[in-house]
């Protein structure tokens, strides 16, 4: 594994520091604690690969450095600081409490920072430990990949190294750290800061520089402020219209998970909806459900209010502050109408409208009433025939009230027909856009098991089935079937 002169080539990794730029104020400048003995655990090669680093020159000291026992030459670590509010209450200060900042490499998609999370204790750790297990480390590093690979705008995994230290959660578990990469970590909170201790100067440091860095495109609008607001929103938006779409539910949407990008960030006790119930809580800390399936579009607009909130200094005028917020409903409403009608295979007409929104409405109702498998009814549903119900009875299968089903099906067929729809193109279309293949939570968990045994086999074979979601696969066709008994039992809560 060891190939000698590459321990330098991985060291000196071509790293600037763009956020060390901004005043000392928001961050502190620190060294990752080292964990003994690390051992690579899992490696994304396309991620790798983005910034520049050979999977196949991974070595002892690469697997160090992921670990944060060995820092890179040109590395300026940090941890940053942020607020936020949390279930919906004003948390205060939080920041990295265990993530810190190497700097960023440029890459053909441009900058990425790379961050470790769960290498120690920062400034920002408050009651935490600085530590992330084993386990949500590993979901952490497949999801995502696996939201990468469905066309999700999301942080992406490099690597996860782990060590034999022990961490104390509700039982001891070991230690693991998960290099994350992104553009920026800059999240609402990182405003929402500013605002609550009526620091405008250094808002508007914020603000100008992720204008300049990350939408240069908006300085030449007459208020950028405002216009920020406004492009935040929408992509949070639509990101969000693409998690109801995928049936994924991130679990802790607090406003300092929300990334100014518009990309998923911090996959806590997230989950994939497997039996339809819009009213599914992944979260098992959740007891009030405020970030149940149903609820992420709403939080989503929520979220946007607290960061125009905190951009009211910059914007000047609240009028245009709530303009720049009314753009949500709107914007989510036509991506989510969009994904929907390529998940049916549907093309969007105009003269259908009303019967297309009858005809959703319907089918998430006998999704409901049967809690039929999200993913499996959207895959399956590529089988079904304009003509005739011939390819109904894989998908007829998910449901217990057939009736309910068969009525459904006969109006989906009549839509198909009314616009001509052929089987074949649609087929391949629709198997373009809905997953066979999404991270279950008992696929997490016995990936996460075997790692408990320093068996990583499972971990690099489910990262490889999730990197191409859309594709047959029939050789692991086992992963894509419904969960068994036992996984109904499975529980995700914010320990990590
Ligand atoms: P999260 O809900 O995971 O996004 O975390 C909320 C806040 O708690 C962030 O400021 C985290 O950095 C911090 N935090 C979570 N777990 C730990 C830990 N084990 N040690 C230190 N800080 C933590
Ligand atoms: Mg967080």
């Amino acid at each position: 594994m060891t190939l000698p002169g590459t321990a330098i080539a991985a060291l000196a990794l071509p790293l600037d520091n763009s956020f060390a730029s901004l005043p000392p104020s928001f961050y502190t400048r620190l060294m990752p604690t080292p964990l003994p003995a690390p051992y690579l655990v899992g490696l994304s090669a396309p991620a790798a690969r983005l910034i520049g680093l050979d999977p196949a020159a991974v070595n002892e000291d690469t697997v160090a450095m992921f670990a944060g026992s060995r820092v890179p030459e040109r590395a300026q670590p940090l941890a940053a600081v942020y607020s936020g509010h949390q279930f919906g209450v004003w948390a205060g200060q939080l920041g990295d409490g265990r993530a810190m900042l190497l700097g960023d490499v440029a890459t053909p998609q441009g900058p990425m920072e790379l961050q470790w999370k769960g290498a120690g204790m920062t400034p920002y750790s408050r009651m935490g430990d600085g530590r992330a297990v084993l386990r949500s480390s590993i979901r952490e590093f497949l999801c995502s990949e696996a939201m990468h690979a469905l066309g999700v705008p999301t942080t992406r995994a490099l690597s996860v190294a782990g060590s034999d230290q022990g961490v104390v959660r509700e039982t001891i578990e070991t230690a693991a750290v998960v290099i994350r990469m992104a553009p920026t970590f800059i999240r609402f909170g990182s405003f929402e800061h500013w605002f609550y201790r009526n620091d405008e100067a250094s808002l508007r440091i914020l603000a100008d520089y992720v204008i300049d860095r990350f939408y240069p495109a908006l300085r030449d609008e007459d208020n950028p402020y405002a216009a920020l607001l406004e492009e935040v929103t929408r992509r949070t938006a639509r990101l969000i219209a693409q998690w109801q779409a995928v049936g994924f539910m991130h679990g802790v949407m607090n406003t300092d998970n929300m990334s100014i990008l518009g990309q998923t960030l911090d996959y806590g006790p997230f989950g994939f909806m497997e039996a339809f119930d819009a009213q599914h809580i992944c979260n098992h800390s959740d007891s009030q459900g405020r970030y149940s399936y149903a609820m992420q579009p709403q939080i989503g607009h929520w979220n946007c209010y607290a960061l125009a909130q905190a951009l009211v200094p910059l914007i000047g005028e609240v009028e245009e502050t709530q303009a720049a917020l009314d753009v949500y409903q709107p914007e989510f409403g036509a991506a989510v109408d969009r994904l929907l009608h390529a998940k049916l295979g549907l093309t969007q007409i105009p003269e259908q409208q009303e019967a297309d929104r009858q005809l959703l409405d319907g089918l998430f109702g006998i999704l409901q009433d049967s809690h039929a498998d999200f993913t499996l009814f959207f895959r399956r549903l590529a089988g079904v025939q304009a003509a005739s119900n011939a390819g109904d009875e894989p998908l007829r299968d998910l449901f217990i009230d057939r009736p309910a089903f068969d009525a459904w099906a006969e109006r989906y067929r009549a839509r198909l027909r009314a616009e001509a729809s052929d089987d074949a193109a649609r087929k391949a279309a629709m198997n373009a856009v809905n997953p066979k293949y999404v991270l279950r939570n008992y696929l997490a968990q016995q990936a996460i098991e075997k790692a408990q045994h320093k068996d990583f086999s499972e971990v690099e074979r489910l990262l490889a089935i999730l990197q191409r979601p859309f594709d047959e696969q029939p050789e692991h066709e086992r992963y894509a079937a419904l969960p068994p008994d036992w996984a109904s039992a499975l529980e995700v809560s914010c320990s990590s």
